[in-house]
C-alpha cells in the first residue's frame, strides 16, 4: 500500500499553466518574459516549473546562482539564463561553462569577467545593473553614464542588457516612478536598440508606458498566482494560486478544562475540549510565530492553533468540528471544503511576506504535483 503523506505541498500544474498564458496574453508583443525561478522556483520545484515555462515559450530565465542556472541549462540549451546575484571569486569560469549571463555592478567584476573571456578567447555576456534607489546591487545611477562608457573598453565583455530593480513597486508608486525616470535617463544616454532593457518585477509593470524603452519584465511571484500589487496591469490578469499546504490529523483526544497546552504552557483550555494533533510543525515550515495564532481548515471549518507550534506537531482545537478524525486533512494554505486561507493571509498573520512563506516550506515536505499530465 502507498504510504499516506503526513505533510505536503500541492502544486497545481494546470493553474500554473493557465497563469503563464494569462501573463503572456497581458504582455505587449515586444515585451520579453524573463521567468524568475530562484530558490527552487519559489519552493514549487525548479524542474517541474521550468519544464512548463519552457513549453509555454518564455524568453529568458533568471536565477540567483550558478547551481540553479546549471540545473536549467541541463534542461535546455537554447534559453538565455541571467544570474541575478554577484559572482564570488572562483565562480567566474562557470559563466562560460554553462553559457550564462552575468550581472555586473562594479569595475572589479568587469575586470574579472574580461580576464576570463581573454583566457578562453570568448566574449562573456553581461547585463549591467543600475542602482536607482534599491541600495543593493548595481552601479549608483549618478555614476552609471561614465561606467557605461568604460564598458566598451573591455575587449571580452558583451553588454546585452541594462536593468534596475524597484524597492517599493507594491507600496510606493511615486518612488517607483522616480526610480524609473532615473533609469530611463541612463538608458537614453546610449544606443540601446540591441539591448534588453528591464526593470519591472511582478508588482512594477503598472507604470510601464508603451513608448518607454523597456522590452522585458522579470516575473517571479505572479507566475505562482499571487499578485503582490493587485491594482497593476498584470495583477489584474486573473492568476490563480498554484501552491497549497496541508498536513494530517495524527491523533484526536479529549482534555479537561484548565489543561495547559504544549511547551511553556502558553495556552490553557477554557473548556473541556477535543484537540487534534497535526503531523507537522516548524520542522515542516509551520512558523513558530503561529503559536496561539491563526487556524487551519478541517472539513471546511476554521480550527484554531493552540499553544506553541512544535518541531513535528501542531495542536488544534477541534471541539467545534466534531467530524474531525484521525487521518483527516488540515489545510494551512489553500482551499478546503469551500473555504480558503490564501498565502497572503497566512503571511500577514505570521508577520512576513508571501515570498518568504513559499521559501520556508522545508525539504521534509513532499511536493505533490496535480492538475496536469506529468511530462
Ligand atoms: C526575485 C527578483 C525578481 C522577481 O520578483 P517578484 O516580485 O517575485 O516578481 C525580479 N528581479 C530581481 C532582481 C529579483 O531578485
Amino acid at each position: 500500500m502507498k504510504q499516506p503523506l503526513r505533510c505536503w505541498a500541492e502544486i497545481d500544474l494546470a493553474a500554473f499553466e493557465r497563469n503563464l498564458k494569462c501573463i503572456q496574453n497581458a504582455l505587449p508583443d515586444h515585451m520579453r518574459y524573463v521567468a524568475v525561478v530562484k530558490a527552487d522556483a519559489y519552493g514549487h520545484g525548479m524542474p517541474q516549473m521550468v519544464r512548463r515555462l519552457m513549453q509555454s515559450g518564455v524568453d529568458y530565465f533568471a536565477v540567483a546562482n550558478i547551481t540553479e542556472a546549471a540545473e536549467i541549462r541541463h534542461m535546455g540549451s537554447g534559453w538565455p539564463i541571467l544570474l541575478l546575484s554577484p559572482l564570488l571569486p572562483g565562480e567566474e569560469s562557470q559563466v562560460l561553462a554553462h553559457d550564462l549571463i552575468a550581472t555586473v555592478s562594479t569595475a572589479g567584476e568587469c575586470e574579472r569577467l574580461n580576464e576570463l573571456g581573454k583566457q578562453h578567447d570568448q566574449k562573456v555576456r553581461i547585463h549591467l545593473k543600475i542602482d536607482t534607489g534599491m541600495g543593493r546591487l548595481g552601479v549608483w545611477h549618478e555614476q552609471a553614464e561614465d561606467f557605461l562608457k568604460s564598458i566598451a573598453d573591455y575587449s571580452h565583455l558583451k553588454l546585452e542588457g541594462l536593468y534596475t530593480h524597484f524597492s517599493s513597486a507594491d507600496s510606493d508608486p511615486e518612488f517607483t516612478q522616480l526610480q524609473r525616470q532615473r533609469f530611463i535617463r541612463i538608458v537614453e544616454s546610449i544606443d540601446y536598440s540591441k539591448l534588453l532593457i528591464h526593470a519591472d518585477n511582478s508588482a512594477g509593470i503598472d507604470s510601464l508606458s508603451k513608448d518607454s524603452p523597456f522590452n522585458a519584465v522579470r516575473i517571479g511571484l505572479l507566475q505562482f498566482g499571487i499578485a503582490p500589487y493587485p491594482k497593476s496591469a498584470l495583477g489584474a490578469a486573473s492568476v490563480e494560486p498554484v501552491f497549497s499546504f496541508h498536513a494530517r490529523i495524527g491523533l484526536v483526544k479529549e482534555l479537561p478544562a484548565h489543561t495547559d497546552i504544549s511547551y511553556a504552557r502558553s495556552y490553557t483550555l477554557e473548556r473541556d475540549s477535543r484537540i487534534a494533533i497535526l503531523t507537522a510543525g516548524y520542522g515542516d515550515g509551520i512558523p513558530f510565530e503561529l503559536s496561539n495564532k491563526g487556524s487551519v481548515l478541517i472539513h471546511g471549518q476554521h480550527c484554531p492553533i493552540l499553544g506553541r507550534v512544535t518541531m513535528d506537531q501542531t495542536i488544534i482545537d477541534v471541539t467545534d468540528c466534531p467530524e474531525a478524525a484521525i487521518g483527516d486533512t488540515a489545510t494551512l494554505i489553500g482551499k478546503n471544503g469551500g473555504k480558503e486561507i490564501t498565502t497572503v493571509e497566512f503571511s500577514d498573520l505570521v508577520g512576513t511576506i508571501s515570498w518568504e512563506t513559499l521559501c520556508s516550506i522545508t525539504k521534509r515536505v513532499t511536493r505533490l504535483y496535480t492538475g496536469s499530465r506529468e511530462i
